[in-house]
């Protein structure tokens, strides 16, 4: 991920519309290298950069923000630089730089301690009392089941089944975890006499809320005029916890369903979106790639469901893990101009720094041959999220976007359900229908 954020994609090898990138790679060339020239024209002796000329694409708008006074002064560039950077320039790869104004560090901040949360699950005590709580024979032999029906039908066509065995517990836990384990609260039920509540604020927590991490704690009244009770809902992330009160919104949602899948096995992340979503994505060895899970929808694989499916506008999507951190933001946002929101919290220097940053810190006791493992895995992601913003932006220029060609022939080479994926997500945002589950979830995570 180190320096591709803003070199847009090579030629894109994983897209099939071969002409339109070519011809929108032209476009752009040509529009570059007249900038270029203009400008070493106005510069007497500064050298024109001409190897810059291998970024085709710039970077779209809302990802392009100010470069810092640091910008051009790193001696291990790569590229030439002009003394004085210029916002044309932007398309170069950015370099880490550590946070140095009070909104970067703050920033900086705020990932390291989200980074924490991961990691509370390598916890062998509790992963034994989540395993204790799941039907594992149930959920095995629905997973058997499901991996065996792939198999035939990938058999019958001669190709390879989409998802593996180890792929399939997790969607049987999913299923399992939404229809049976845990409870989506909005208001809480009067404990007294089971009527509904209405919202009083929030509230100081006990010291016994507290001991059993809930910071937050939100306080109902029972709407009922004879009863009347108060019922304080404490807001736990604590995932011991979440195993007691199996309720909440997104966040124990989350929270406890990565858990479970660490329980059961799986390589997990942690997903934090800046507008108040939290999601999981687990590793698939079937498919080498990170996979959106999303416990509150039962969504698996669907990661355009929020920008296409629920039109909200996200910026930042960092998803942690007991490996480090990834800015996943590319992988749910694949148009920046429609559903991308600006970048404010940080220069991307920044950002990528604090990546680093929280990755260096968690591999730093790892053996070599991990940390090369995970170097190897993290370009090789790159390489995938370059890949959508490619597809993403050749469709736009083409006007194709955004039922044609969304996840349609751009995504389908590389993933196998990629037109079912898209049927599935629309299908489910309309059901869903305006008001309906999914944008009404997002104040209370
Ligand atoms: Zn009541």
């Amino acid at each position: 991920m180190a320096d591709g954020r803003h070199r847009a994609a090579q030629p894109a090898n994983t897209y099939d519309a071969t002409t339109l990138t070519t011809e929108f790679e032209q476009l752009m060339r040509n529009k570059r290298f007249n900038r270029l020239q203009e400008q070493s024209r106005s510069r007497p002796g500064s050298q024109s950069p001409v190897s810059s000329m291998s970024s085709p694409m710039p970077p779209p708008p809302s990802r392009a923000p100010p470069p810092p006074p640091s910008f051009g002064a790193s001696p291990t560039h790569p590229s030439p630089q002009p003394s004085t950077p210029s916002p044309s320039l932007r398309g170069l790869p950015i370099m880490p730089s550590p946070p140095q104004d009070p909104a970067s560090l703050k920033f900086y901040n705020l990932l390291k301690g989200l980074s924490v949360t991961p990691t509370k699950y390598e916890n062998p005590g509790l992963l034994d009392e989540a395993l204790c709580l799941i039907p594992l024979d149930r959920l095995y032999s629905e997973a058997e089941e499901e991996s065996q029906i792939m198999q035939a039908q990938a058999a019958s066509i001669g190709g390879k089944p989409e998802w593996g065995y180890q792929d399939c517990v997790i969607r049987a836990l999913l299923r399992w975890f939404k229809r049976s384990f845990f409870q989506f609260v909005n208001n809480p039920p009067c404990s007294n006499c089971h009527m509904p509540t209405i919202a009083q604020g929030m509230t100081p927590p006990t010291p016994d809320e507290t001991a059993r991490g809930a910071s937050r704690v939100e306080l109902y009244r029972c709407a009922e005029a004879s009863c009347g009770a108060y019922e304080r809902f404490p807001r736990y992330s604590d995932v011991w916890q979440l195993l007691q009160s199996r309720r909440g919104r997104v966040g124990e949602w989350a929270n406890c369903f990565s858990m479970f899948c660490r329980a059961v096995g799986a390589r997990v992340r942690w997903v934090w979106n800046s507008e108040d979503h939290v999601w999981t994505e687990v590793y698939s060895e079937h498919q080498r790639r990170w996979v959106h899970v999303d416990a509150c929808e039962e969504a698996w694989d669907q990661p355009r469901l929020y920008t296409e499916g629920w039109r909200r506008k996200l910026s930042y999507c960092i998803a942690f893990s007991i490996d480090g951190a990834t800015d996943v933001t590319r992988r749910y946002v694949r148009s920046f101009g429609k559903h991308g929101t600006p970048r404010t919290r940080a220069p991307e220097e920044v950002v990528l720094w604090s990546i680093h940053e929280i990755r260096r810190k968690r591999r730093e006791n790892m053996s070599k041959t991990d940390q090369r493992r995970l170097i190897k895995e993290d370009e090789r992601e790159e390489k995938e999220l370059r890949g959508y913003m490619a597809s993403a932006l050749a469709a736009e220029i083409n006007g194709l976007l955004p039922r044609s060609m969304v996840g349609g022939r751009a995504d389908e080479q590389k993933h196998p359900g990629g037109r079912q994926e898209v049927a599935r997500e629309w299908a489910g945002a309309q059901q869903r229908g305006p008001g309906n589950s999914g944008p009404d979830r997002s104040g209370g995570r």
